[in-house]
């Protein structure tokens, strides 16, 4: 099979990007469907590759964005009670910092529902989000956020430099990834941002999608997963230069990445501490993507193994977190009701629809202790401590939860 892998031009730098996994035919993730409902699913090849030049890791073939990004995008930021401390922490940190200047403004792009921006907006700091989902952009709105329901590119950037000035930061949170045309962000970046100013932006980091197998992290909104050499190769492609990263423990593993204008700020240690730790597990290397891609067929394998197992035993199977990172494990391991009864979750937007492609039902949280089930795969791993600690009493009652990452076990 590898020798039939495709190639694609990288995105960053026009290269050749060999693809080193294929996980099939996919829907968008977060397509919910009514029970009802008769409409064609949209469907895409989700692939992964690498450009041999600027190493840069991106799916071969794109979703127009407007299809992911959109009045109904489900997914708010401030969901759970980490990810508010996290947002929290992160805006009082760029007020100690890059924003203790006369009359600072910070941009964020995809500020969500202003998880991050309310923090900023309560210290009386001037702000704006750019926010192409209606919905979650009408929630911070209500929180007093300034946001404008618009995509971060190179014309609303230019918009909003000329109307406000230049910006001591931009930032953005599980965005970068999702936008698979950087120069147009880079341009804006450019027009926008302070001759001294910081664009600072976190992401999954392939580093903890290698070493977990979490290849739940690769659907359609993750077009980029990203590497210190890989974004370091970014910012110098266009006039930039990455001067620090940060390890951060969300998401299942993401890096916070700071990049300056070329010459202006000295990196830090920790940028090429990083890059030689990278070096040293050869993560930029075909061998370690391809090992990669082997891991993943092995816990697919196991995974319906030992559903298929449950079943036959006559277990009942139940899953917590209808996550856009379930739709590509239900679609890669072909996982649909007769495997996995229901998905509980706390989203309304989602409750009582289908889950994408494999058509699961989604169930409210209420439904997960009427009664318990015997098993419950964990499709929301990386809120495992919050879950876990919210649930202990499914855990006496007997229940058992199962995980898939980094490998298939029952806990
Ligand atoms: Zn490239």
């Amino acid at each position: 099979m590898p020798g039939e892998l495709a190639t694609a031009t990288c995105r960053v730098c026009d290269g050749t990007v060999h693809e080193f996994l294929d996980l099939g035919r996919q829907p968008l993730s977060d397509a919910f469907r009514e029970p009802d409902s008769d409409a064609t699913e949209f469907f895409f090849r989700l692939a992964v590759g690498q450009c041999e030049s600027c190493t840069m890791v991106q799916l071969t073939e794109s979703v127009p964005r407007e299809k992911m990004f959109h009045e109904e995008y489900p997914y708010h930021s401030s969901g759970s009670a980490v990810m508010r401390e996290h947002f929290a922490s992160t805006a009082r940190r760029f007020l100690a910092t890059e924003l203790a200047v006369p009359d600072p403004f910070i941009v964020e792009m995809g500020c969500n529902d202003g998880v991050m921006l309310s923090t900023i907006q309560r210290a009386g700091v001037r702000h704006l989000g750019l926010e192409p989902s209606g919905r979650v952009a009408e929630v911070a709105r209500a929180a007093g956020v300034r946001v404008r329901t618009a995509f971060f590119e190179d014309s609303t950037a230019a918009q909003v430099r000329e109307a406000e000035g230049p910006a001591q930061v931009i930032f953005a949170a599980n965005t970068m990834c999702h936008i698979p045309y950087p120069d147009s962000i880079f341009r804006g970046v450019d027009a926008l941002l302070a001759p001294d100013g910081v664009f600072v932006f976190e992401d999954p980091y392939l580093g903890d999608l290698v070493a977990k197998t979490s290849f739940d992290q690769i659907y359609d909104e993750h077009f980029f997963l990203f590497s210190a050499h890989s974004v370091r190769a970014m910012a110098e492609h266009y006039g930039f230069e990455l001067v620090d990263v940060e390890r951060l423990p969300v998401h299942g593993g993401e890096i916070r990445y700071t990049l300056a204008r070329a010459g202006r700020r000295t990196p830090s240690a920790a940028v090429a501490g990083l890059l030689a730790e990278e070096d040293a597990r050869g993560l930029s290397g075909m061998a370690t993507l391809r090992g990669f891609a082997d891991s993943v067929m092995r816990v697919r394998d196991d995974l319906v193994e030992l559903l298929r197992r449950l079943r036959t035993d006559g277990s009942r199977v139940v899953a917590y977190g209808a996550t856009a990172k379930s739709a590509t494990v239900t679609n890669f391991c072909d996982i649909g009701p007769e495997l996995v009864s229901y998905v509980c979750d706390s989203t309304p937007a989602k409750q009582h629809r289908l889950t994408p492609g494999k058509h699961i039902p989604v169930r409210p949280p209420t439904a997960f202790r009427d009664p318990y089930p015997d098993y419950a795969l964990l499709f929301a791993w990386n809120h495992a401590d919050e879950i876990m600690a919210n649930e202990q009493e499914f855990r006496r009652s007997g229940g058992r939860w199962i995980s898939y990452v980094p490998n298939v076990r029952v806990l």
